[in-house]
């Protein structure tokens, strides 16, 4: 590829609303470009990346026996009445109707339609097992579409579905899948991890995420050092004892003068450095049922370091945090608002949220804390997170660090993950809800035993970005970089030898298969630099007139602070 010819659109600012690197990354690089809320146009550098993640995904895929088809985008309704879930999907199943007023869906996922393939198509045992799979654009209406392509409402996913005899046969297809995952997320050259996940009352334990280590992640992992105990926080809670924990070794202390403390008391009180004001926010989390309802509401404190733009955050429902939690945990509400908590607790509180908690402002009337403007207080505040509501005591199971791992072979370590991929166990689930049997071999009608396996071939670039950046750009890994070589000649218009060697040099990259890009734009150096290493192409070869008559080019790695010297005559082994 030649640079004059394809479409390169790097920015010097990001956008406005770009809250992590990758999104503010991918914007300036010219590799996405927003249409909507949640709705990207994947530019030609960032459909680069997109391919080779599907290219990987797709071999590993056939590899381990997966047959790819496509299902549709727009799915007619019958298929999601039948399985019950056009009625009890709440409102991030995008609903659309035609011109004869007919109900269809767009497609979250497609355990409905796949399931229906399989009715129709897989009769007999002798069929079986069967994984089919596609890479096909998803939507899913989030509540709260952030992150760029991280958290879209029109997304592409891989999506795939094993068909078995029974549930040994399910069993041993989940597991295929989940060693291809590894394998797949392995060549991508990121830091992961496999996590335990809830897998709902079906499954038993047959529900892993996969989830890519970054701070900006939006879920929490809870692992042992000591052992590869590692599950999601959901999961982890779950399996952690009940009730309230022994309320924690806090540095807080009563303020010395209750109902009238600073915001500087209140600071040093909590530790935090008063560089700024320390500012509190109120929020109220809601539990919804599967309708969409809210059956439960709570007001939460959540404390914050430094200067975070009160004006961003609305009080109110809190999007993400709120679907089947009983409480937002520390690390959620960390990574919802990519600051730390000072400390987080129920509280009851005087004024301004609309869900106050009366009764807790009678029986928690303990302590102070600053307040949305400077120096208003609350008083009535009760720190610790170990203080539901009398009537949930039972269902609380935080889980913080330090705590014993569940296997007993040392203390959990709490980290941030962004989830890219999922694999589930679903048992007859989605068979048995739209009748879908095959013959067995005693010639009876049996349902098939299913699993469904997810991975999220847009949000990988931005997980990717998460981890792998600096101040200057992106660092893509080699496997997934929109170019693995550019090269980059340097007066090219005025030195005709220069533009000869990186011709010569370009062709000879590319008939060794390197995907390689020459930058002939005619820039000059430093802007020229500046892209690249901003869009992140991981190996640059520069070619100047000084270094042509010594034979030599310079080669620089990415990750490198200074280009090195490279024979013209060895720079292509070099970059192989
Ligand atoms: P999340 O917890 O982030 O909402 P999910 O658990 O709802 O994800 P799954 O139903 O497990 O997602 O879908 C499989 C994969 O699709 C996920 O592991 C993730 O990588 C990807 N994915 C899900 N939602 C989105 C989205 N809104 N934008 C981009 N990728 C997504
Ligand atoms: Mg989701
Ligand atoms: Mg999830
Ligand atoms: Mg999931």
């Amino acid at each position: 590829m030649k640079a004059s010819q394809f479409l390169i659109t790097t920015l010097k600012e990001a956008p406005a609303d770009a809250e992590v690197a990758s999104h503010r990354l991918m914007t300036r690089a010219g590799m996405v470009r927003k249409l909507g809320a949640g709705i990207y146009n994947y530019m030609p550098m960032g459909l680069r990346v997109i391919r080779k993640i599907e290219a990987i995904v797709r071999e590993e895929m056939n590899r381990a026996g997966a047959v790819e088809m496509t299902m549709p985008v727009i799915q007619p309704a019958e298929y999601w009445q039948e399985s019950g879930r056009f009625e009890k999907m709440g409102p991030e199943l995008l609903r659309i109707k035609d011109r004869h007023d007919r109900d269809f869906v767009v497609q979250p996922t497609s355990e409905e339609v796949v399931t229906d393939v399989a009715r129709q198509e897989l009769r007999s045992y002798k069929q079986l097992p069967r994984n089919l799979y596609q890479i096909q654009t998803k939507f899913r209406d989030e509540r709260r579409p952030r992150f760029g392509l991280m958290r879209g409402r029109e997304f592409i996913m891989k999506d795939a579905y094993s068909f078995d005899r029974d549930e040994a046969g399910a069993k041993a297809s989940y597991q295929v899948m989940g060693a291809a995952y590894r394998r797949i997320f392995d060549r991508f050259g990121l830091r992961y991890r496999a996590v335990a996940a809830d897998s709902g009352a079906i499954g038993g334990d047959l529900s892993e995420e996969f989830q890519v280590i970054a701070a900006t992640g939006e879920d929490a992992i809870v692992y042992c050092p000591h052992s590869d105990y590692a599950a999601n926080m959901e999961k982890a809670e779950a399996l952690a004892p009940a009730g309230p924990r022994p309320a924690p070794s806090n540095p807080l202390v009563r303020t010395p003068t209750p109902g009238k403390s600073t915001c500087a008391e209140v600071a040093a009180l909590l530790g935090v450095p008063l560089a700024t004001t320390v500012k509190s926010l109120v929020l109220a989390t809601d539990t919804l049922n599967e309708a969409g309802e809210v059956v439960k509401s709570q007001v939460w404190l959540l404390l914050l370091r430094g200067d975070h733009d009160m004006n961003e955050v609305k009080v109110g429902k809190v999007p993400g945090l709120d679907q089947g939690y009983r409480f937002a945990t520390v690390p959620e509400i960390e990574a919802h608002f990519g600051c730390k908590p000072g400390y987080l607790g129920p509280i009851g509180l005087k004024q301004p949220v609309k869900l106050v908690v009366d009764r807790e402002v009678a029986v928690m009337a303990d302590w102070i804390c600053g307040g949305n403007e400077v120096d208003v207080h609350l008083t009535g505040v009760n720190w610790g997170r170990d203080l539901p509501e009398p009537d949930q005591v039972a269902d609380i199971r935080n889980v913080v660090e330090g705590d014993p791992s569940p296997d007993g072979k040392g203390r959990l370590a709490i980290e941030r993950g962004i989830e890219v991929g999922h694999v589930f166990y679903l048992g007859t689930k989605y068979s048995k809800g739209m009748n879908a049997t095959f013959l067995d071999e005693d010639g009876k009608p049996k349902h098939f035993e299913m699993g469904c396996y997810g991975i999220g071939i847009t949000r990988l670039p931005a997980a990717a970005i998460e981890q792998n950046h600096d101040e200057r750009g992106i660092i893509w890994p080699d496997a997934i970089a929109p170019f693995t070589v550019v090269v980059c000649p340097i007066g090219m218009d005025r030195s005709a030898e220069v533009k000869a060697a990186a011709d010569n040099l370009y062709m000879q990259l590319l008939n060794d298969g390197v995907d390689v890009i020459l930058d002939d734009r005619g820039e000059r150096p430093g802007a020229m630099f500046a892209d690249w290493e901003l869009i992140g192409v991981p190996h640059r070869i520069t070619i100047g007139d000084r270094g042509l008559k010594a034979g030599e080019v310079e080669y620089q790695h990415r990750r490198d602070s200074a280009p090195t010297a490279v024979k013209l005559a060895d720079i292509v082994a070099h970059v192989k």
